[in-house]
């Protein structure tokens, strides 16, 4: 058992345990269940795991990393959530042709208008805007905004999946993540928070998430593929509930398959944050890199993503 963790060490925990998930559950991408287990039996601690593959290079994050880490680097840059600059730093990430772009978030970021009417529209013309692209990036904003409570935190979350994805459900879903981060980070347990976090969640949003959040809910019920915004925070929920480690449940994560690197950087955020840094396997960290198209800062590692946490946390959060 690591030492108990401070609220530092789960905020790091958070940030590093996302951008661990999105790595390690990348070359899974779009595979069957169970393929992680197949390929590393659990029980079996193996240095290869954090391999790579399928255009990834071991350690490698992807999109999701890379966008949760340009949103922290606004928030420190800025001291508050700047909604234009946060914008502008994802359309020059995009520019700089990333391995990896969500099909929604690209539209968005390409469509030529500015960044409070470009998802509106994408939402509008298409009749799509509930994937999972804001969900994933939501680590960095979550530790940086918890000390601000419930309201605001959810607001800032609101705000920041507003920017790619039209669909109020995506922001719904992306501000009760950011609230159960806020939670873990207090060292109380999440799932038990689950229902006061509901509360604070528009009526006509309300039942969809109560369904994928509840203690009986399983990713085979879901009804969508898990690149939408329900059944991707559901299942993440779903691995912290039913395991008793981080390890297990970025296990449990990426066996369900599918959109295995989002997934299982949700989980991570999640789960991060409840069991701090010191739980998440070194193994698992030594390779891990986040390179940022379009950015002259070479890719960030294990110190730079931990110093980024830590800034994130100690840095006063402004919200008006
Ligand atoms: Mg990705």
């Amino acid at each position: 058992m690591p030492p108990p963790s401070t609220p530092l060490d789960r905020a790091i925990g958070s940030v590093v345990g996302s951008a661990v998930g999105d790595a390690l559950g990348a070359p899974f991408e779009f595979g069957p269940e169970g393929a992680f287990s197949a390929r590393f039996p659990p029980g079996a601690p193996d240095a290869d795991e954090m391999r790579g593959g399928g255009g990834w290079d071991p350690g490698e994050a992807t999109d999701d990393t890379q966008m949760a880490v340009l949103v922290g680097q606004s928030l420190l840059e800025h001291g508050e959530l700047n909604d234009p600059d946060v914008f502008t730093r994802f359309q020059h990430w995009a520019s700089a042709d990333p391995k990896d772009i969500g099909l929604q978030t690209e539209d968005v970021l390409t469509n030529g208008l500015p960044w409070d009417r470009a998802a509106a529209h994408h939402f509008r013309i298409t009749g799509r805007g509930a994937g999972n692209g804001a969900l994933m990036r939501a680590a960095t904003s979550a530790v940086h905004f918890a000390p601000l409570g419930t309201a605001a935190t959810m607001d800032a979350a609101r705000r920041l999946s507003a920017l790619t994805h039209g669909d109020p459900a995506a922001w719904e879903g992306t501000a009760l993540l950011h609230e159960l981060i806020r939670v873990a980070l207090t060292g109380a347990d999440p799932l038990n928070a689950i229902p006061g976090a509901l509360a604070h969640v528009p009526a006509a949003h309300r039942a969809r998430y109560a369904t994928v959040l509840a203690p009986d809910w399983h990713p085979d019920l879901a009804t969508e593929f898990n690149g939408a915004v329900w059944p991707c925070l559901g299942s993440s929920v779903w691995a912290l509930r039913t395991t008793a480690s981080y390890e297990s449940a970025l296990r449990a994560a990426i066996d369900l398959g599918g959109d295995t690197d989002t997934v299982a950087a949700v989980t991570g955020a999640l789960a991060g944050a409840v069991y701090g840094a010191g739980a998440i396997p070194p193994r698992w960290t030594t390779r891990l890199h986040v390179p940022l198209p379009g950015s002259a800062t070479p890719a960030l590692r294990l110190p730079e993503l931990t110093a980024l946490a830590s800034r994130l946390t100690k840095a006063e959060p402004h919200h008006d």
